[in-house]
């Protein structure tokens, strides 16, 4: 065989080897993201059945009177026990430690999957890691705050405005607590997906240092579901060191538990916002939005860009 075209296999066998390498991560990242939402979502099943069983006790304790503002009140707080801060955190803390450093390591795999990219590792940055987990940790136990409190507040409202007495509160609640459940798995999925993706992302960026990769472009997932956000930024170049800085902002205010300063330096777009901030090159982003996700539900990631 010439040489040219030994060459030309060879190059063609190792294209092949860094598709399936690159497949193989995404298999692998399917994977953990399915374990972190069963997690989750099992997690919550479970402690809102302990819940439902706790309340229902409570119920059947007192008389058969109408149910009061009192009775809603402390009914709240069973709930809040069960499946609040502390309880959610609890029963989630060793998986999302776990799968947070797993998902991080995704992140530099499909890295160094890149064909070019040369990197041994010396170290993994060990205090971006843990910094990610307690963040990862924070956003869990938030549930409790930015959904769970007010799902379940509204219901115990609702029977307390339409005079339940005690006993049919029993029945209804049994019943409802069935849909409230359900209902909490989109958002326990929703939040297993901004988890996932997120620390993925952190992960890349550690290796894009490690590696000195100086550049990387924005490959946005096209079809009919593309968001406008991830349309515009499909294709964009932008020098690692802008991501290095927004995951410096990121993992400051996460572990300063400032989480309010952690959602503004990584803004998650909705379809209101002003787009028109996005029609610059990668070097003039604006500083909250360099690195992917976007937005919630964001498939889009960065890749290597030689130039
Ligand atoms: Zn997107």
């Amino acid at each position: 065989m010439s040489n040219l075209k030994t060459q030309i296999l060879i190059q063609a066998l190792a294209r092949r080897l860094t598709r399936a390498r690159v497949l193989k991560s995404e298999d692998a990242w399917e994977k953990l993201y399915r374990e972190l939402q069963d997690a989750m979502t099992r997690a919550w099943d479970d402690n809102m059945r302990n819940a439902a069983a706790a309340a229902l006790d409570h119920l059947r304790e007192l008389d058969q009177s109408h149910f009061t503002e009192e009775d809603a009140q402390l009914i709240h707080e069973t709930l809040e026990n069960r499946v609040g801060v502390v309880a959610m955190i609890a029963a989630l803390y060793g998986p999302l430690l776990n799968l947070t450093e797993a998902f991080y390591r995704t992140g530099i795999q499909e890295v160094v999957a890149t064909r070019g990219v040369d990197v041994s590792f010396r170290h993994l940055d060990q205090n971006a890691i843990n910094i990610t987990q307690r963040a990862n940790l924070y956003w869990v136990g938030n549930s409790w705050n930015t959904y769970t409190d007010k799902l379940l507040r509204q219901s115990l409202t609702d029977y307390f405005k339409q005079g339940y007495s005690r006993q049919q509160l029993i029945e209804r609640l049994a019943n409802d607590f069935a849909g409230l459940t359900e209902r909490g798995h989109h958002y326990w999925n929703l939040l297993a997906d901004h988890i996932a993706t997120r620390t993925r992302e952190i992960g890349r960026i550690d290796a894009y240092t490690s590696a000195q990769i100086k550049y990387i472009q924005i490959r946005a997932h096209l079809d009919a579901r593309t968001s406008d956000v991830c349309r515009k930024m499909h294709g964009k170049i932008i020098p690692v060191e802008r991501l290095v800085a927004q995951r410096d902002a990121y993992l400051k205010a996460a572990s300063e538990r400032d989480m309010e300063t952690a959602k503004q330096v990584w803004h998650m777009w909705k379809e209101s916002d002003d787009l028109s901030q996005l029609d610059v090159p990668g070097e003039k982003l604006p500083t909250n939005t360099v690195m992917p996700p976007y937005h919630f539900r964001c498939r889009t990631i960065s890749v290597v860009y030689f130039r």
